[in-house]
């Protein structure tokens, strides 16, 4: 379903223009204008469908809200940094879902986007001090990383009253999943407060019991590769920390529990596994005083929300073969999936193979590489995969590229950003296409790269 919605989208793009033939493109010159007025078409372009991320939304609301019944109410919110496009979280927000963010950039993106500061949540770890005091005159929900954060929060509570809910992140450290670069569990995690390091757990309590405006825990334990009863054993360890403290209190000063995102995606096919309905069973199950109301909960999902419903379209611009191995010279590699040509053994994309009007390519699969337009060996989208022989022309659809690929682009090579499109599907099969962002021009490529200063190291 999601898929059949993908490849009408693909020959609609295709058909209109949203993506230069093969040997035609010439990005940030003047060319056929693709419609939506997002500039030039080039060799590649990266396609949104809308109506997958809102019955994500909806499937994520829906897991919770059948576990939780009437309580104190969950805040869904969107990790930023897996799509930071304004109208995606817009699209979000209109879906109900808030930002979560971790920069002053990433939160400029969530205002622009119209997210309340009331369905906005700031983490990171390397917070400044004006960050902090914005997010406090905004009334942005804050979680501090560390102690010497938190001194920095006294100091501004002590400045005056603010309307935003405080918290502190805590690592249970319970371990890593099958990807260390995202495992933010282990026992020397970067991310918050070490449980189980020596006097740590009771420096945690004691914060809370010298202050009484700290009402959040907050912690992150999944991510991809992180197993989903890891996920709720972190879950556990926040909520009986926070039993824990409001025992010691005496009264419920933790009324919110942050319990991240991480729900891993499944890369291998257009399946939808696990659901956010199966995490929140089995957080029902492992930690049920978590949602018995008394408690208000926050989650911050990213990948799982987006990436299924992003595509990328790359003309295949020369095929060769080389050492006996046929090789398709793409225009999509580094720039769009840095984590998948890096780290392929742990971030695997499948490749699917089109025709030049964007039709499934069928017939005899042939062992080829899949290589991207950038200037180092390892720029491969896939090695030694079996898929029908791609020709010069052909579309090459990369899917499930939705979040942390083409919207957090890498500028190797200079290679421009791509356009974004969202796309509908109506019933009678007509797409309809948005423009999300713009293709990065020549000019806003020189611009970024200091044309403006041509003479600076020569003077
Ligand atoms: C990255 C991140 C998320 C989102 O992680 P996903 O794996 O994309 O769901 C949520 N919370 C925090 C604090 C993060 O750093």
């Amino acid at each position: 379903m999601a898929s059949s919605r993908r490849d009408l989208a693909v020959r609609a793009a295709v058909a209109r223009g949203l993506l230069a033939p093969a040997g035609t493109a010439e990005p940030g010159s003047p060319g056929p204008a693709s419609p939506g007025s997002a500039g030039p078409a080039g060799p590649v372009v990266a396609l949104l469908d809308v109506d997958g991320v809102r019955a994500s939304a909806a499937a994520l609301t829906g897991a919770f809200a059948a576990v939780t019944g009437a309580g104190a109410g969950t805040l869904h919110t969107f990790a930023v940094k897996a799509c930071p496009l304004v109208p995606v979280l817009r699209l979000l927000a209109d879906a109900g879902i808030g930002a979560e963010v971790a920069s002053p950039g990433e939160l400029a993106l969530a205002r622009a986007a119209g997210v309340p500061p009331s369905r906005t949540v700031l983490d990171s770890p390397a917070k400044t001090r004006a960050e902090l005091r914005e997010a406090l005159a905004l009334g942005i929900a804050v979680n501090a990383d560390n102690f010497q954060e938190l001194a920095r929060l006294d100091a501004l509570v002590a400045a005056g009253p603010t309307a935003a809910p405080l918290g502190l992140r805590v690592n249970p450290q319970l371990g890593a999943g099958s990807i260390g670069a995202t495992s933010t569990a282990t026992a020397t995690s970067k991310f918050g407060v070490a449980l189980r390091d020596e006097g740590a757990r009771d420096a945690v309590v004691r914060a809370f019991l010298d202050r009484p405006w700290l009402t959040r825990l907050h912690t992150h334990t999944g991510s991809q590769g992180v197993p989903l009863a890891l996920m709720a054993e972190g879950a556990r360890a926040a909520y009986e920390l926070a039993e824990e403290i409001n025992a010691e209190a005496g009264r419920p000063q933790i009324d919110t529990l942050d319990l991240g995102g991480g729900l891993p995606v499944n890369f291998a096919s257009d399946e939808e596994t696990p659901t956010h309905a199966a995490y929140a069973r089995l957080l029902a199950g492992t930690v049920p005083g978590l949602l018995d109301g008394r408690y208000r909960l926050v989650t911050e999902f990213g990948r799982s929300l987006l990436a299924k419903h992003g595509t990328v379209l790359a003309r295949v611009e020369y095929t060769k073969t080389s050492g006996g191995r046929p090789i398709a010279v793409t225009h999509a590699g580094v720039q769009l999936a840095t984590r998948t040509v890096y780290a392929p053994e742990a971030w695997p994309l499948r490749v699917l193979a089109h025709d030049a009007e964007g039709r499934p390519r069928t017939g005899g699969e042939v062992v080829q590489d899949v290589a991207g337009p950038a200037c180092f060996s390892g720029d491969l989208l896939a090695a030694g995969r079996s898929l029908p022989l791609l020709r010069p022309g052909d579309v090459v659809v990369v899917p499930d590229t939705g979040a942390y690929a083409f919207a957090t682009p890498y500028a190797y090579n200079s290679l421009p950003r791509p356009a974004v499109h969202g796309f509908t599907v109506a019933d009678d099969g007509t797409v309809s296409f948005a423009t999300v962002r713009e293709a990065q021009t020549t000019e806003d490529l020189l611009r970024e790269s200091g044309a403006a200063h041509a003479d600076a190291l020569v003077r």
